[in-house]
Order: structure tokens, then sequence, then C-alpha cells
């Protein structure tokens, strides 16, 4: 593994850190990743439209579909230079990592000239109609019905948790169409309309206080029969390259943010006085070491995806360590605050605004969305160390 860049590579990296130095949105680089953000739509919704205009969107995707044709590693170092300044990130996240690559993958050229350049230029926003009260982690018990009537799926039933939903103009939805056939072979993929008659959106309130996600329901949905993703009860395969792209890491940019977050940490502890007790000092060593380890995973995982390779099982591996680690960090930022680790932004005597106390709640969700570390571990007994299956 050569882990230095060539000239021409730090030229790239030289270009995007002028760009973000005259770019970035007034207000970011601040607080944590983009939450000052997290309401402001329009103002992402700008964000990623520049961000697009100077061709860092997109970076691997093919020319003729409005991506730059780069190669991974200008996506790595571009990711990895917002990820320093801490950018906000682009607005429609879902649809560039996952229905954008899905697209790419299974489209017809039709489907992918028809909403690939509006995922880019931040015209569509996508969200992921996987989930249902009672099937997430086994996703493929789901029940949401599509009756194929002539050149129309009927859809009936209802996801939940789907981030983004409450601004989303497209969904990638995955639906029952034969209820005759073993559980994973009667699913499809459709991409669905937010706008259509029947689709109706309500948010859910997180402990943040943000209200990222929602709860979706449909009733006798239309869907066009053009909108078939992959082929007819070939669902459950579409599916798994959108799961692989979620659950494939963005190696370079989540080592950089990780290391960031424990710097600020370490300046934190040095603040409020604490790194004159030893046992604060042996913790920060240890969440050093625990942050080189996930680096050279991640670092692992780039190199696969730099050979041509796509994101595997080794993934979550990355996923069980990040989310864990951020976990740990989180937790132990709130105790070095003690009695003021109760207090939050607004409140007089808060440390640092709040920000240690949204992303310890915050962090909680980390080792449930896109798979919880349980189905992970099952993943690496099963898959990477060839254990029994548990079932
Ligand atoms: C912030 C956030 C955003 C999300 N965004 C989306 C989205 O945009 N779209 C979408 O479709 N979904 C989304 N999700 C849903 C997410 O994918 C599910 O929450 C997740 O897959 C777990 O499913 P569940 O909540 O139904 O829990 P369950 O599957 O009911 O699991 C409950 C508990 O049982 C454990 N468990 C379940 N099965 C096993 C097993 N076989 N072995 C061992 N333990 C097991 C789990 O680990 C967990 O601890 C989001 C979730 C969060 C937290």
């Amino acid at each position: 593994m050569d882990l230095s860049y060539s000239p021409e590579e730090e030229r790239f990296r030289a270009r995007v850190r002028a760009f973000l130095e005259a770019n970035l949105p007034k207000g970011s680089g601040g607080g944590d990743y983009g939450a000052m953000f997290r309401d402001d739509v329009e103002v992402l919704r700008d964000w990623q439209r520049k961000l697009y205009e100077n061709g860092f969107l997109g970076m691997a995707w093919p020319k003729e579909y409005g991506g730059q044709g780069a190669s991974a590693i200008e996506m790595a170092i571009f990711n990895e230079e917002c990820a320093k300044v801490k950018a906000p990130g682009p607005l429609n996240v879902l649809g560039l990592s996952l229905a954008g690559p899905t697209i790419i993958a299974h489209g017809t050229p039709e489907q992918k000239k028809r909403y690939l350049p509006k995922i880019l230029s931040c015209e569509e926003i996508w969200c992921q109609g996987f989930s249902e009260p009672g099937s997430g982690s086994d996703l493929g018990s789901l029940r949401t019905r599509a009756e194929l009537r002539g050149d129309e799926f009927i859809v009936n039933g209802q996801k939940v948790w789907t981030s983004l939903a409450h601004i989303a103009d497209w969904c990638m939805l995955l639906v029952r169409t034969d209820p005759t056939l073993p559980k994973h072979r009667g699913l499809s993929y459709l991409l669905v309309d937010m706008k259509s008659p029947g689709v109706t959106v309500r948010p859910l309130r997180q402990m943040t206080g943000g209200a990222e996600f929602n709860e979706m329901f449909f009733e006798d949905v239309r869907v066009p029969r053009e909108n078939l993703l992959g082929g007819l009860n070939n669902g459950w395969k579409v599916a798994m390259t959108t799961l692989a792209n979620e659950r494939g890491t963005m190696s370079l940019a989540l080592a950089a943010r990780f290391f960031i977050t424990y710097n600020e940490m370490v300046n934190m502890a040095r603040n409020q006085g604490r790194l004159k007790d030893s046992r604060v000092r042996q913790q920060l060593a240890q969440f050093y070491v625990d942050l080189q380890g996930l680096k050279y995973t991640l670092y692992r995982s780039f190199s696969t995806i730099l050979r041509g390779g796509t994101p595997g099982p080794e993934g979550s591996v990355s996923k069980i360590v990040w989310s864990e680690t951020n976990q740990r960090m989180h937790e132990f930022a709130m105790s070095l605050q003690g009695p003021a680790s109760q207090l939050t932004g607004r409140q007089p005597y808060s440390v640092e605004s709040g920000r240690w106390q949204y992303g310890f709640l915050r962090s909680r969700a980390n080792t449930i969305e896109a798979g919880t570390s349980e189905i992970q571990r099952n993943i690496i007994a099963e898959r990477v160390l060839g254990l029994p299956r548990a079932r």
C-alpha cells in the first residue's frame, strides 16, 4: 500500500482547499458537522449546486450522466478536505451515495439519463424507503405490497425511519411484488415520485430535538411500470447494491473527521482543566490508539476500492468500530464536563454551546442506522470468518 500522493493529486488538493476557502457557507466550520444547517434546506441546496458546478460531485460517475469520471483517490481527497474544514455535507446525500450508484449499476439508459443529472444538481432530493415497522434488520420480511396492474404498480403499505422523506422528491422503495415466492425473491425496487397521490409523510422527532426521519404511508399509490429498477422480483439484489454503498466506508473522510473530533476533545479537556488527571490522559491515549487502528482499516477498504473492487462485508468491521468509538468518545467528553454535561445548547454555562451533548445523543443512532452492530457482527461471523450461520 502506497500512502503518498502524486504531484497531480497534491495540485488537486490545493484546488479543493482554495474552493472551500472561497465558498464555504457562512457559519459553517464550527460546532459539529453541519449541525447548524440541519433545518436550512435552501443554504444546503445552494451549497450542493456550487459543489456540482465546480466539478466536485459525482466525481466517479460516468461523464455522460453529469459525472466527472475522476479517480477514487481524487474523490477521497475532496472528502478529506471537506471533513477538515467541517464543510456541511451535500443535502441530497442519499441520492448521491445510494440512489445514484444503484441506478448506475441497475438502471436502463433511459433511467440513468432521467435521474442521475438531477441527483447531482440537487434538483431532486431522494429518500430510502426500506425499513418498516417489524422489518428493519430482517428487511426481507417487509410487507409493503405492489400489485402490477397493466402498466402500473399499485402500492399499499407503510415505511418508517425514512430519513429526509419530508423534503424528498423521489424514493427508493422496496416492495413485495410476489407474496407466493420465498421472502427475498418476491421483492422489487421501485423509483417512486413522492408527490404521487396517496403518499403521506409524517415527521418523527428524535431525542436530539431534530426530526431527520419520518413515517411514510402508501395508499393505492400508482407507480408507472417504467419506474421499476433492475427487473420484476429482482429487488433484493438491487437493494444489496444500495446497502453495500450505505455500509461501504467514506474512508479517508471518516478518518479525518474522527481525528478532528478527537483533537477537539483534547482541547475541551484542557480548557476544563482535566489534563492534570492521569486517568484522563490514559483514556485520551487509548482513543488515539483506537483511531489509528480505525484509520488503517479504512485505508485498507479504500485500497480495495482503488483496485476496482466494491465495498464488501469487511465494511462491517469499520462500521462497528467507527460507530462504537464515536459513542465512547462522546460519552467520555460528557464525563469530562462533570455537572455541566447536563446543560445543553441554549443554557448559560453550557460547554461549547452544547455540541458534545448533541453529539452524544445523535451518536446513539450510529449503532442502529445502516444496520445495527449485532447485524454487522453476524455478517462478520458468517461472511468474513466463515462461522456457522445463526439461522
Ligand atoms: C438515524 C436513523 C436513520 C435511518 N434512516 C433510514 C432510512 O432513511 N431508510 C430506511 O429504510 N431505514 C432507515 N433507518 C432504519 C434502520 O435501518 C433500522 O432501524 C435498522 O435496520 C434496525 O431495524 P429496527 O429498528 O427495525 O430494529 P430491529 O430489527 O427490530 O432490531 C431490534 C434489536 O434486535 C437486534 N436484532 C435483530 N435481529 C437480530 C439478529 N438476527 N441477531 C442479533 N440481534 C438482532 C438488533 O440488533 C436490535 O438491537 C434509520 C435508522 C436510524 C436510527
